[in-house]
């Protein structure tokens, strides 16, 4: 009888808890979706079926509902009425239509964690900078973090997801480098697909951005990138091909900046013939925030949704479909790209329900993305790993280390847990802009911290290194010395040059002449110029090392976990190398060159995009991007794409090549050091003279664990898209007769095997 009532009460207790759970879910994500059965319900119709079926139902009104945010007005005011009080984050948010079940649409940023969290008082995982995701090179890890990222968007109730980021580096300056995954498109293509269809796979609307060749902050939205049409298919738009095709997302940011004259957001060419003919993408196009500058030329070149306003797709647009400017037949197609992508992402029929977040999961996934994706550059005489038993005593030099590590900023920031590591001024902090871009965010993540604990015998002291002479001084008395250095880079700015900010040059200068074993460790969003490399025995590339970068940096330098990562850009040797030694920065305004007028972008808000007069930027760089560039140019470079060491050595042997409709390269690496080690093996191809191409591309590569002493032969296959070159004249991609070499190695500079090939 006690063990019968028992039960009882605990079935009770389990029944009140998911009552309250469900109703919780009800209370804190209202505009989910209801559970009422209409015809569209059947999960066993396409979802364009389904999509139709909801079609036939909507008024224009709210055929045009679906269409638009809620205009800046909601991001800038609270709302106390209406459904915009419905927004988890009024940035990016779309009623629904409730009395049909259609879902609010929830979006969030989600290129380096859900940011923007800690405005409504949330907790999400900052990971490290995706330039450290694409140093990783590890397709399985980029599924992790996309599964991370959908359960962290889903426990916040956020239904679509805006990231990944793959606009291709062709301007290292550009302060958007750490939100991109580096310079070649089937690298940054592979990784954010991956990333994509985890997110997928949880019922999160996916979004890739920014389309297209958005290569530069400065002057975003009065930008005009002319670049041919072959060079922008191979490249900056293959990258966008590759990761619609692997992940199946849902909808495509097209950029603030024009393209070869037309804005990105209102460009036939790449929004229909391209990414909607072409690449056969039947999600919705959604503008970057402000990018819309037009109604109907918009709408008809292939944009289907504005945000986060209204100003060119509410009542402008209501008004030109009853003016027939913008026929009925394209608004449903408008509005059914919406819908079918809802439906296809199971948005509809699986809405998020609220829970905490796994912060013990986003942990894991942050730390281990750091300590794959951090790169060993230099390591003169094995000084590293640093031995914790035997070291007496440590310097530990600016950067902050004392009490965080570095993030990028802008729309990509995710919230700092327990706020900025180092708070800005107070005026800085209470200005809007400044906040947004100028002030560096540190997560409370601090190296020192991890240092500390690995060598518990050591004398680990500090200094903030703003002063390089009693730097120098604390570097001379201690064993070794890590110089933390870093460089701040944010969304709506770029760098003025490629150099360390703030004098640190000569900070790593004075240490390096005071100490001859020196490490650096940085914390930049790309490359940076090392004009003490010869004079330190240690560098490591740890780019923005996220809410766990602490203990990773600490597992690298004392080699609990032993570096695999690599370069997925150039470090040149100065920007007198770069195929633009000069940054086109936006003009200032006269008489001759007004500042421009813009629809997407007003008032306050259009100072975040750098408004000034229009201006052009020439990639006439064209194919040859990133090393394509110091290939064909000869040029020596500080370290390679694809370049990073390990504490164990490899060696690459047994080459073979078998040509197919997939050509299969298979060859043997093996671990001859005395560590267990992971080496990214790469495959490159040389294609015939006739092509016209650069030296080479990257058309495969692989990550292979390897414990010492052991060797695995590793088969990698090559599709023949790899190979193929985009023909102007037809308009086609073609395979070009002819020879070819497939070239195999730890980079894009070191490439001991090779063999040739012919089609
Ligand atoms: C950025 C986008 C971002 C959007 C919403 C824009 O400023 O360019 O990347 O998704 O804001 O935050």
């Amino acid at each position: 009888m006690e063990r019968k009532s028992a039960k009882l009460s605990f079935c009770l207790v389990a029944l009140i808890a998911t009552l309250f759970a469900f109703t919780g879910a009800q209370a804190q994500f209202p505009g989910m979706g209801a559970s009422k059965h209409f015809a569209w319900s059947d999960k066993s119709l396409s979802p364009d079926a389904r999509a139709d079926l909801v079609i036939k139902e909507l008024t224009l009104d709210e055929k045009i509902q679906l269409l638009h945010g809620m205009g800046w007005q909601s991001i800038m005011m609270p709302q106390e009425s209406g459904p915009a009080t419905r927004a988890i984050s009024a940035l990016g948010f779309i009623p629904g239509i409730p009395r049909l079940g259609i879902p609010d649409l929830q979006m969030t940023d989600s290129v380096v964690g859900v940011s923007g969290a800690g405005v409504k008082g949330r907790y999400a995982t900052a990971l490290p900078s995706a330039e450290a995701m694409a140093a990783a090179w590890d397709p399985a890890l980029s599924f992790e973090i996309g599964t991370m990222l959908g359960h962290e968007m889903r426990a916040m109730g956020f239904n679509m997801s805006l990231g990944s980021g793959i606009n291709l580096i062709r301007e290292p300056r550009d302060g958007r480098t750490f939100e991109y995954k580096g310079e070649d498109p089937m690298l940054a293509g592979t990784l954010a697909g991956q990333e994509l269809k985890a997110e997928k796979a949880l019922h999160i609307i996916t979004d890739v951005k920014h389309y297209a060749v958005n290569d530069q902050d400065a002057g975003r939205i009065v930008a005009n990138a002319i670049i041919g049409k072959r060079a922008m298919r191979e490249s900056d738009l293959y990258a966008f091909q590759i990761a619609l095709k692997d992940s199946g997302a849902g909808a495509v940011m097209c950029s603030y900046n024009r393209i070869n004259g037309t804005y990105a957001c209102e460009n036939q060419y790449t929004l229909t013939d391209v990414l909607k003919k072409d690449f056969g993408f039947k999600g919705f196009v959604v503008s970057d925030w402000g990018g819309t500058q037009s109604t109907v030329k918009a709408a008809m070149a292939g944009l289907d949704v504005e945000m986060p306003g209204n100003d060119s797709f509410g009542a402008s647009l209501k008004k030109a479909v009853e003016a027939g400017d913008v026929p009925m037949e394209r608004l449903n197609d408008m509005v059914h790209r919406v819908l079918r992508t809802e439906f296809d992402a199971g948005i509809v029929d699986d809405p998020p329900q609220p829970e905490s977040p796994d912060a013990m999961r986003g942990f894991e996934v942050a730390q281990k993305t750091e300590e794959r994706g951090a790169v060993l550059l230099k390591n003169a005489g094995d000084l590293l790993p640093l031995s914790a038993a035997s070291i007496k005593s440590i310097a530990v030099i600016g950067g902050h280390a004392d009490v965080g590590v570095m993030s990028g900023g802008g729309s990509s920031l995710v919230s700092p847990a327990g706020g900025n590591a180092v708070p800005p001024p107070p005026e800085l902090a209470k200005n809007l802009m400044a906040s947004f871009n100028e002030v560096a965010t540190y997560q409370r993540s601090a190296p020192l911290n991890g240092i500390e604990e690995k060598a518990p015998h050591a004398t680990v002291q500090f200094n903030s290194g703003t002063d390089p002479a009693s730097a120098a001084a604390l570097a001379k008395t201690s064993q070794v010395a890590i110089v933390f250095a870093v460089q701040h880079a944010s969304e709506g700015m770029d760098l003025k040059n490629l150099s360390l900010p703030d004098k640190q040059d000569a900070l790593i200068e004075a240490v390096a002449a005071a100490n001859p074993h020196t490490i650096v460790v940085l914390e930049t969003g790309g490359a940076v110029l090392m004009p003490w490399i010869d004079k330190v025995d240690g560098v490591i590339e740890a780019w923005y090392p996220g809410i766990r970068g602490s203990e990773a940096i600490a597992n690298l330098l004392f080699g609990d976990a032993n570096p695999s990562g690599k370069l997925p850009l150039t470090f040149p040797r100065s920007e007198a190398d770069l195929p633009h030694p000069i940054h086109v920065d936006p003009p200032k305004a006269d008489a001759d060159h007004p500042v421009a007028k813009l629809v997407g972008a007003p008032g306050m808000i259009g100072m975040f995009m750098g408004i000034a007069p229009f201006f052009d930027v020439h990639y006439d760089e064209g194919l040859k991007i990133g090393y394509k560039w110091y290939d064909a140019e000869k040029k020596l470079v500080l370290f390679p794409f694809g370049f990073g060491l390990s504490y164990t050595t490899f060696a690459y042997s047994g080459l073979t090549v078998q040509p197919g409709d997939s050509t299969t390269v298979s060859f043997t690496v093996k671990n001859t050091g005395k560590r267990a080690g992971s080496e990214i093996a790469q495959i490159y191809a040389s294609l015939p003279d006739s092509a016209g191409e650069p030296p080479k591309r990257l058309v495969g590569f692989a990550r292979v664990e390897l414990k010492p002493g052991e060797s695995k032969q590793v088969s990698v296959p090559v599709s023949r898209d790899r190979l193929t070159i985009f023909d102007e004249a037809t308009e086609s991609w073609k395979l070009v007769p002819g020879n070819y070499v497939i070239r195999v190695g730890s980079s894009s500079r070191d490439l001991p095997l090779q063999q040739a090939l012919s089609f």
